[in-house]
């Protein structure tokens, strides 16, 4: 029987970052990750590799890298035994030390009547996949997106960009679009710029029920039915934790493993890591999914420095993300609607006007009624939306008040930041102050 100091299981952001950083600090620990799958696509820019921007061979995920920190095993892992300190592949028992599970996501299936009509398909992110759903959106005329979420919007935002004359429909079954995480200003903003691309979005309408004779034909709503060539189904993710629970490892009534500060799970030395674990909001202490590769990146490389005892508590996340529609990023952290007040200003990515590219830079910020801030919104062409979510997931987590931001200390320079006259976060502040 093989024995190993460290085995991963599961290659995505967590896997991979945890196994670097086990590298990095343990360079004396046999290192052994496993991930049943090989030729894959970085998720986050699959929409860009549909829409042409991203060519499919330049979006290889760089699985094979992890032969430079330890050993990579492409194979199934059928079961965990953490009593003797063990996992099973269909023909290996290894024995570890130590155990990181991250295994990720699965899609959220459909389950209606036509459902296994062929043409209905879900996020794969094989090559082969993508490059499936790649040559199913360049042949079809009708294309229907089923969820509004960020992959969805992601999807119509590229796809009507680069297809022109395409009949796309977005069906989401609540009242919102990108999961409801943008103010309601916001939220109508994106909706008008898919609409002047051509994307129709249908709210408040559930799928009950697909058509066709062997290929789906039709999309079945409550309110009736739509003509379809192909279904993109992005209906959300479940945590991929049947390997935890049939190894007696504790889960959470959602399926999300459970895991402490240290993202210690209830077995001994087995560590659980990214989407498959349940994780704390920090804004308010609610348990909330953290399906995103930024989470994942952060975990792996938070599982693997606790790898020999409790060094470094997960202070839990700020939801937070970024999404691109009609050639404008929109950022958001924390909460952005309800019952938190929202004040707004509009500066610019560059200084002054007159720079060449220099663009609107929108920023809202939301405080609660102790005068905390708990959430942001940013609208910009450039990459000082990523910058300003960063700085204020940070403020959110330090329960910044309006009168410290308006005395925070940015960098300025011409080409690349707002203004030192107008600088976003401050002045939204003092008009926070004011109001
Ligand atoms: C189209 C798309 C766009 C996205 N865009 C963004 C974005 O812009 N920003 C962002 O932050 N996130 C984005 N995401 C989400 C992000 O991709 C995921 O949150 C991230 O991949 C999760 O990382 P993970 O390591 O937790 O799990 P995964 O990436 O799911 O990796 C888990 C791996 O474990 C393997 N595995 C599972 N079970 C076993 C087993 N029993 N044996 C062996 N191997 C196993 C799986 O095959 C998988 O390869 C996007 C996702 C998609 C699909």
């Amino acid at each position: 029987m093989e024995f190993y100091d460290v085995v991963i299981v599961g290659g995505g952001p967590a896997g991979f970052n945890a196994a670097k950083t086990v590298r990095g600090l343990y360079p004396e620990k046999e290192l052994l990750l496993i991930n049943d799958r090989e030729d894959l696509q970085i998720p986050c820019s699959i929409p860009y590799v549909i829409g042409g921007k991203v060519p499919l061979e330049k979006n290889v995920y760089p699985l094979e890298k992890v032969r430079e920190f330890g050993k990579l095993l492409i194979d199934r892992v059928t079961a965990v035994e953490p009593s003797s300190g063990t996992i099973f592949t269909p023909k290996k028992r290894i024995r570890y030390e130590k155990l990181i599970l991250s295994t990720g996501w699965l899609p959220r299936r459909l389950n209606v009547p036509g459902c296994d009509l062929k043409g209905i398909y879900y996020i794969d992110t094989t090559t082969q996949g993508v490059r499936r759903i790649k040559e199913e959106v360049e042949r079809a005329e009708k294309i229907t997106l089923i969820g509004a979420g960020f992959i969805s919007l992601g999807f119509a935002d590229q796809i009507s960009q680069n297809f022109k004359g395409k009949d796309i429909f977005v069906i989401e079954a609540s009242n919102h679009i990108a999961s409801g995480v943008f103010s309601e200003e916001t939220e109508r903003e994106i909706e008008e710029k898919l609409r002047k691309q051509g994307v129709k979005v249908l709210k408040n309408q559930k799928v009950e029920g697909f058509k066709g004779k062997e290929r789906v034909e039709e999309v079945i709503t409550k309110e009736g039915s739509i003509k379809t060539d192909l279904v993109l189904t992005f209906i959300g993710f479940i945590p991929n934790t049947k390997l935890a629970v049939d190894g007696g490892i504790k889960v959470d009534n959602r399926g999300f493993i459970e895991v402490d500060h240290f993202l210690r799970t209830s077995a001994d030395n087995v560590l659980a890591a990214g989407n498959c674990i349940s994780h704390l909001c920090s804004i308010d202490g609610k348990k909330i999914p953290g399906m995103l590769a930024s989470v994942s990146a952060r975990d792996g490389r938070i599982a693997a420095i606790n790898l020999l005892g409790p060094q470094v508590k997960d202070r839990g996340i700020v939801p937070s993300g970024i999404t691109e529609v009609g050639g404008e990023f929109f950022g958001f952290s924390g909460y952005t609607k309800g019952e938190f007040k929202g004040n707004k200003v509009i500066s610019t990515d560059a200084y002054p006007g007159s720079f060449p590219g220099c663009n609107p830079l929108t920023v809202k910020l939301f405080f609660n009624d102790k005068g905390e801030l708990v959430g942001g919104e940013f609208k910009g062409k450039s990459r000082s939306v990523w910058a300003l979510v960063e700085v204020v997931n940070r403020l959110i987590e330090e329960r910044k008040r309006a009168v410290e931001i308006a005395s925070l200390l940015n960098s300025a320079f011409p080409p690349t930041t707002p203004p030192p006259l107008l600088q976003p976060l401050q002045e939204v502040a003092l008009k926070a102050l004011r109001s």
